[in-house]
């Protein structure tokens, strides 16, 4: 249904009440074939590629909260391939393509806005290793710059560029077609397009434990109901190794609250993506005019979904060390978020050695930009129980092997080495 100004308004006055649901409210059936478990950015998009790509269609997405409730919601929406390490490299740029087709391939508006992404440099080492980090990106086919000092000064001329600077500003590495998307949009979009392939949405449904026929996973216990699957794939982010010790696997991955902040909204000020190369602190605009930016990580392990007043104090001293105008504003919101942390930054997307599981997760601070690829090679390596090319590195085997790939968290403070 196509919805004119005029009947905004009057289902605003009315209460929204003609509203068509852009998804089904459906009740699980007994059995399907593929059971997703985890309703954010990636058991959706694997939900959908599964129709997509492969014609899996009786397929039940199990969520016990609501879709975008979890960090697919809390997230600060960077989208980048700027790494550095072959497997990080060509997956997170397949990713990149897809966002850049998303908004279409969805028919739903995720407002991806490529508005480009620069790393400051603080001293003439860091800038030498980012020249070497953007010669990498180049030869893979990545958009990548080296700015100077001036040429950062033209394109984001607030930042602290005074002689008495406590990080003087170097130089930077500059993604053209890194930006944000709308994060609540892309798992309604997904969820929107899932479902029109047939695909059960199942809300307010927790997975309690797994069903076995010997050594195979044929099912879930749920709040709900039990439900059989010829399959299982696990995507619940902050909770994998909870959910992974209920099916017998011991995972490395600890959670980790991960805190964003957004300002009260200013005039256009920030254009771009920018990031503090030294301490911890990014920073972009949203639609609105507030100041969407975050910080480090909880140093402890935690679930719990909820900000700090230690976190804030941090963050604010690395925003104002970098861009002291903004140091009277006042902050809106503050929110958290649990990261599933490898020991190596880099995400899990493989079958696992349980029969019929399979397994997402990882993400650590870097999942957002990252949904498009996880849910399309995920949907692969499900139907064809073998790893798509892309994802091939992502094993759990590596950590085993040895055959890691250390890329710091792969998040905000990659570009700190
Ligand atoms: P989620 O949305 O968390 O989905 C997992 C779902 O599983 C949840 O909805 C949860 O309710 C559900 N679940 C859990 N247990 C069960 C169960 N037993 N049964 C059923 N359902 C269950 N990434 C970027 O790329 N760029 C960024 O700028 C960025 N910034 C971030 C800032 C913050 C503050 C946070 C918190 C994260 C950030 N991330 C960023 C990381 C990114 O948000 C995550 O890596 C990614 O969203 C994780 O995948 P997901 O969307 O599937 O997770």
């Amino acid at each position: 249904m196509r919805y004119s100004g005029f009947t905004v308004i009057a289902q605003a006055l009315k209460g929204h009440t003609g509203w068509q649901p852009v998804w089904r409210d459906a009740s699980p059936k007994s059995a399907y074939d593929v059971l997703i478990i985890g309703g954010g950015g990636h058991g959706l998009a694997t939900a959908f590629y599964l129709a997509e790509n492969h014609g899996i269609r009786n397929v039940a997405v199990l969520e016990k909260g609501y879709v975008g409730g979890g960090n697919v919601g809390r997230n600060t929406t960077v989208i980048r391939s700027n790494y550095l390490l072959d497997g990080n490299t060509q997956f997170y740029e397949f990713s990149m393509k897809l966002w850049e087709g998303m908004s279409q391939a969805l028919n739903f508006n995720v407002m991806f806005s490529q508005r480009g992404m620069l790393i400051t440099a603080h001293s003439a080492d860091q800038l030498y290793g980012f020249g070497r980090r953007a010669n990498i990106m180049r030869l893979n086919g990545v958009d990548a710059d080296i700015l100077d000092r001036d040429e950062v000064r033209r394109l984001v001329p607030y930042l602290d560029f005074s002689e008495t600077a406590r990080s003087p500003i170097h130089g930077a590495i500059f993604q053209g077609r890194a930006g944000t998307a709308r994060h609540d949009a892309v798992a309604w979009g997904y969820a929107r397009a899932a479902d029109a392939h047939g695909v059960d949405i199942i809300q307010g449904c927790e997975v309690t434990g797994f069903v076995r026929d010997g050594e195979r996973i044929v099912g879930v216990e749920t709040t709900r109901d039990r439900i059989g699957a010829g399959k299982v794939g696990l995507a619940v982010a902050g909770h994998t190794s909870v959910l992974g010790r209920k099916a017998g696997l011991e995972l490395p991955i600890e959670s980790h609250v991960l805190q964003a902040f957004v300002t009260e909204p200013i005039k256009p000020l920030v254009h771009h993506v920018v990031a503090h190369g030294k301490e911890h602190f990014y920073v972009s605009q949203s639609d609105k005019g507030g100041l969407v930016f975050g910080g480090g990580l909880d140093g402890y392990n935690s679930y719990a979904q909820r900000g700090n007043l230690g976190m804030i104090r941090e963050v604010a001293e690395a925003a104002v060390d970098v861009m002291p105008c903004i140091s009277r504003l006042r902050i809106l919101r503050h929110w958290g978020g649990v990261m599933d942390m490898t020991p190596d930054g880099s995400p899990i997307i493989c079958p696992t050695p349980v029969d019929g599981l399979y397994l997402n997760g990882g993400w650590c601070y870097g999942g957002f930009k990252a949904t498009p690829a996880s849910g399309w090679c995920f949907a692969h390596t499900i139907a064809t129980g073998k790893p798509h090319p892309l994802s091939a590195a992502y094993s759990l085997d590596r950590f085993r092997t040895g055959r890691t790939i250390d890329e710091a968290g792969v998040g905000p403070f990659a570009w700190l080495q």
